[in-house]
Formats: structure tokens, sequence, C-alpha cells
């Protein structure tokens, strides 16, 4: 099968939008489709390509360091980030399938989130019911780490707060309270301790200084080097919606 397509192979491919609203040539990068050009709609279809064409060549290095980062987003944990059923989310660091089954309750096994049938009357409930999974097993598993490491580290946090800190993981606060993000359920146990080391830390030393270093580096000497890794998974890990 041969197949025919208009577009130039050496040219950057691109979602043409003739938009009525838009009254000059602009480009932008959706975290779907990619590169769009979005042209005045009053611009016929032949003239607008040639335009946005020109356009893009004239911008070529600032497209393809756009789509890079775009596909480094995407590849960062091999997902899609969608909390729909057939969507790819990061659990526990690596890319599980949200599919529907024969369960009674939401289970992960073999690469797979399973979720009953029940849940998946709508996409709204899907997402409803996944979130709630995400921010129990995210309680469920920094209990256990605490439980690991605040008789270590000789703290005692006072409460628990699982939130959906969008600038921050976690956070401790003077009265003992740790908050950290559901999200940090779907990154590598690796950084999700790294995170609930670093916040225990806080209870005895404010502040990143010297005391607060070394609290942290005789509990976990590679610390720096896990929330490194955390904030280059970032991105993938903040679009799952
Ligand atoms: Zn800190």
């Amino acid at each position: 099968m041969v197949r025919v397509s208009d577009q130039d192979p050496t040219q950057i491919p691109y979602t043409l939008v003739r938009s009525p609203r838009a009254r000059r040539l602009s480009l932008h990068i959706d975290p779907e489709r990619g590169l769009e050009a979005v042209v005045p709609a009053r611009i016929g279809e032949a003239r607008a390509r040639r335009e946005v064409e020109a356009f893009i060549a004239e911008r070529a290095r600032w497209v393809e360091r756009s789509l890079a980062e775009l596909r480094e987003r995407r590849s960062a944990l091999g997902t899609d980030g969608r909390l729909v059923l057939g969507g790819l989310i990061p659990y526990a660091g690596r890319a599980h399938r949200i599919r529907a089954g024969a369960v009674a309750v939401i289970s992960v096994a073999g690469g797979e989130i399973i979720v009953p049938e029940k849940m998946t009357g709508s996409e709204t409930l899907l997402r409803t019911r996944m979130t709630t999974w995400l921010r129990r097993r995210a309680r469920s598993v920094a209990e256990q780490m605490i439980a690991v490491y605040a008789p270590e580290m000789r703290v005692q946090p006072t409460r628990l707060r699982i939130a959906d800190q969008s600038s921050r993981w976690g956070s401790a606060s003077a009265d003992g309270t740790i908050s950290l993000s559901w999200r940090l359920v779907m990154a590598p146990p690796s950084c999700f301790e790294a995170v609930i080391v670093h916040e225990l830390a806080h209870l005895r030393a404010r502040g990143h200084g010297v005391r607060f270093r070394q609290i942290v580096e005789r509990h976990l000497p590679d610390e720096s080097t896990r929330m490194r890794e955390l904030q280059r998974l970032t991105p993938a890990l903040a679009a799952v919606r």
C-alpha cells in the first residue's frame, strides 16, 4: 500500500487550525496534538499553509526544542497521564494501564490498575474514584514509611495531611503536621521515601542548613539524588488528571 501525504516529509508536522477569532498567525505546543498553527479563518487554506510553513521554518529552533521537551515530558515515565479507561498512568514509578474488570475494589496486578465495572459508568465517576483511591494509597504508603523513619530519626509527626499541593511535594509545619501530595504515590518509591525523610528532618531543623543536611544524610545519604530524580519526573506526575 502506498500512502499519499500532502505534507513535505522534511517539514515539521503540525496541525492547522483556522480560527474566526485569530487575528494573526501564531504557534502553540498542545500537550495532546503537538505543534499547532492558528491562522485567521479568512485566509484560504493553501495560502495559510504556505505562510505557516515559512513561519515555522523561521522558528525551527524554538519548535524543535519545544517538541523535544514535550516528548521528554511524555516519555519520562512512558505514560499519557489520562485517568480514563485505557489511560496509562504512573503508579509506584511504573506505567500502569487502567482497565475495567471483575474485581470488587480497585486492584493492581501485572502493570494494570483494574477498576470494578460499576465504577466505570461515566468518566467523571471513574476519575473521582481513581483519585480517591490514589489518595488512600498515598496515605497508606506514607504511614508505613513514617512508621519506619520517625522512630529512627527520633521525631513524632502529630498529623499527616494528604493534599494536592501543586507547587510542592511536601511540607512540615511548626505544629508537627506533615503534608504530602497524593501524587507521590505515582512516583518511584525511592523518591516518595526521600520526601518523607526530608519532611521528617524538618521537624528537627527548619530551613536547609548544615544541621538539616546532616540529619537527612545520616538517614538517607542519597536524598538529594532522589529529589533531583523527582524533579525530573514532576511534569509527568503533575500531568495526571
Ligand atoms: Zn525542605
